[in-house]
């Protein structure tokens, strides 16, 4: 029987093969983990220096809370630190970086600290939201996230989208989510400048 660490490993590489496919994580870009266990803190994450078209399994490790490797072999991201953050502010058991054109650009293309997305469909995909009339607040940051106690995710600015979930399904179908109403934003945004 395969253990928690084989499992997640096998579902992080693929989703990461996913988002390469989608253009939201070429080449060695982006990053993946999941809790393996909470107590002590283990995540399965993805190395460092890993194309993620070629994600495979063994391309995973588990690093402890310190982010030190207790399982498999390869340096862990180096971005391994903010999803550690992440799953201690958030509670979360799985966290997405990607690096997509459209992260990227909204990331640069809004001058307040964050980015606001209200009145679409779409938003109904995130977790714990009814109703369109929903307003996704996302915070462009590097660590600071106790402001937004609501958000479904952050951005870097000129980098891309971090998001997290309950479990890994959840975190994927809201990368898939935030990626769409990216791109919207991002065209309509374009519409606008054109005018
Ligand atoms: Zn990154």
């Amino acid at each position: 029987m395969n253990s928690t660490f084989d499992v997640l490993a096998a579902q992080l590489a693929e989703v990461g093969r996913h988002c390469y496919e989608r253009g939201w994580a070429l080449g060695t870009s982006g990053n993946f983990s999941a809790v393996v266990r909470k107590e002590p803190l283990t995540l399965a994450i993805t190395t460092s220096g890993v194309d993620k078209g070629l994600l495979e399994a063994n391309h995973i490790v588990a690093v402890d809370d310190h982010g030190r490797v207790v399982q498999g072999s390869g340096r862990p991201s180096a971005e391994a630190t903010l999803h550690l953050a992440i799953v201690r502010s958030r509670g979360a058991s799985a966290v997405l970086h990607t690096h997509s054109v459209w992260s990227t650009i909204l990331s640069e293309a809004t001058s307040g600290g964050s980015l606001t997305i209200e009145g679409y469909e779409m938003l109904k995909g995130l977790d714990g939201v009814g109703t369109h009339e929903h307003r996704e607040v996302l915070p462009i940051v590097e660590t600071i996230l106790r402001g937004h106690p609501e958000a479904h995710g952050f951005l870097i600015r000129g980098h891309g989208l971090y998001t997290w979930g309950r479990d890994l399904a959840d975190a994927k179908r809201q990368i898939e989510i935030l990626e769409f109403l990216f791109e919207v934003m991002g065209r309509k945004r374009g519409m606008a400048w054109q005018q």
